[in-house]
């Protein structure tokens, strides 16, 4: 029988001027970005840690410090394909993936297609398999002021045999 895994992750950055923003490995125009060490993907961010904790790896706070610099202005892309060289070499293979972006402003329904592709092709996976969903906040909290962003996603990977 097949062996199943499922794993959570989670991240918030900081929304702040003279940033690009950049969700799931797609820029979105906007007046502001997201603060962080590197490119403060944190859709990218949260399927990284979702992927390593399906895999129960260490999370990406371990294999990626931010106090390293060789991580400043990292393409969060980049991360990901090296969680996913962890992820394979310890006999894993992703199977689908479901992610919740939760922001206030911008509107994203247009971008929610191009970065479930985009995960889907970091994942090596078909865009069947990847759901993209975004959320406000109802005006309450960090999110729903537009102080911050976050991402909650939830992967499900396959031990192959
Ligand atoms: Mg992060």
């Amino acid at each position: 029988m097949a062996d199943y895994r499922v794993g959570i992750g989670y991240d918030l950055h900081q929304l702040v001027a003279g940033r690009k923003l950049v969700l799931g490995g797609v820029t979105v125009p906007y007046d502001r970005g997201l603060s962080g060490h590197s490119d403060a993907d944190v859709l990218l961010h949260a399927v990284t840690d979702a992927l390593l904790g399906a895999c129960a790896l260490p999370d990406i706070g371990e294999l990626f410090p931010d106090t390293d610099p060789a991580y400043a202005g990292a393409d969060s892309a980049k991360l990901l394909l090296a969680a996913m060289t962890r992820v394979r070499d310890a006999g894993f293979q992703p199977h689908n993936v479901d992610c919740v972006i939760h922001a206030e402003q911008p509107k994203l329904s247009a971008y929610k297609r191009p970065i479930a592709e985009r995960i889907a092709e970091l994942l090596g996976l078909a865009a069947d398999r990847v759901s993209v969903k975004a959320k406000t906040n109802e005006g309450v909290g960090p999110v729903g002021t537009g102080e911050a962003i976050a991402a909650t996603v939830v992967v499900m990977v396959r031990l192959e045999a």
